[in-house]
């Protein structure tokens, strides 16, 4: 009797430790069961403020319409699955055969900050230059602005006493004037818009003038373009000076409204195109005269690290 009452008491413990087993097993299945369910809940409730956020990076950005849009569209993606790992937070992976993909190594190898994630196919980028021309392009819709920016209407039919410039970058055109004239200083759009046939023109008469036939001074740098390549037929530049000069030189950079131009052009989505130190890379000579539009985040993206359009264009693998 003793024998089985031992044996009994075995066997009791024993149905213990596995019933006792089996709870524990039964409460461990349920959390992990119910885990990834709330985390799923959690970034259910955090993705409007996501979205918050995004919209909040477009509208400080004055950058044109469509190339913020884009950029939130690739962001939202990332920070999503970003938050469905791990607190390791990984980045997210960019093909490094896209553009972007490419001026992330390029920009990290030259030791060069995040480059903004843009589509560089927009219309803001087009590279127009000696060895790059837009042949006989003509732009969509011209607007004309009057030259000391007295009116700051916006006319889109021929006026002959106006400057005329590509329509989508009139609005910026005119507070970028307007923003140097509040600082108590004069404004003069000098030469906006020039056609393919006023280019080859141009070309013609100050080759003439200059005894040279291909538009080049000693050094090798342009002083002129042949039509075609230039950024004044692109129509998304401006030459700006204080006052009408019937020939310009580098001496107008002691101008207190090249000074003022210079130091907030990219505030409003301007960059001066060809710098001086950078002729060799622009092939063009220094002219502190001639302001390109690339929009807000590429012009304090290239003024910031002291970029040409060739060299920011070339670390999205455009050459
Ligand atoms: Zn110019």
């Amino acid at each position: 009797m003793r024998k089985n009452l031992g044996t009994r008491i075995i066997l009791a413990l024993l149905m213990l430790v596995i019933l006792s087993s089996y709870l524990y097993l039964q409460i461990q299945g349920y959390r992990e069961l119910r885990l990834p369910q709330e985390q799923a809940g959690s970034l259910a409730a955090s993705a409007p403020g996501q979205a918050v956020v995004l919209s909040q990076t477009q509208s400080a950005s004055p950058n044109a319409a469509g190339t913020t849009l884009d950029t939130a569209e690739l962001h939202a993606p990332a920070v999503q699955s970003k938050d469905r790992g791990s607190t390791a937070a990984p980045e997210p992976t960019v093909d490094p055969e896209t553009p972007y993909g490419k001026a992330l190594a390029n920009a990290a190898a030259q030791g060069l900050p995040t480059p903004p994630d843009i589509d560089i196919t927009s219309w803001e980028y087009t590279l127009v230059n000696g060895e790059h021309s837009i042949d006989r392009y003509e732009p969509e819709q011209l607007a004309y602005l009057h030259q000391t920016l007295a009116e700051t209407d916006i006319q889109t039919s021929y006026n002959g006493n106006r400057c005329p410039v590509d329509l989508r970058i009139a609005e910026p055109l005119i507070a970028f004037g307007q923003g140097c004239k509040a600082a108590g200083l004069t404004v003069f759009l000098s030469s906006g818009y020039r056609s393919y046939s006023d280019q080859a023109a141009n070309f013609q008469r100050i080759c003439q003038n200059n005894g040279i036939s291909d538009g080049k001074d000693s050094a090798g740098h342009y002083i002129t373009m042949p039509a075609g390549c230039s950024e004044h037929q692109l129509a998304l530049c401006c030459d700006i000076t204080d006052r009408y000069y019937q020939i310009k030189n580098a001496s107008i950079e002691q101008t207190a409204t090249y000074q003022w131009l210079n130091e907030h052009c990219a505030e409003y989505g301007f960059v001066q195109r060809f710098p001086s130190g950078k002729e060799d890379i622009t092939g063009v000579m220094y002219e502190p005269w001639h302001f390109r539009y690339v929009g807000v985040e590429v012009a304090e993206y290239m003024t910031e690290n002291h970029l040409t359009l060739e060299e920011f264009l070339g670390l999205y693998g455009v050459e």
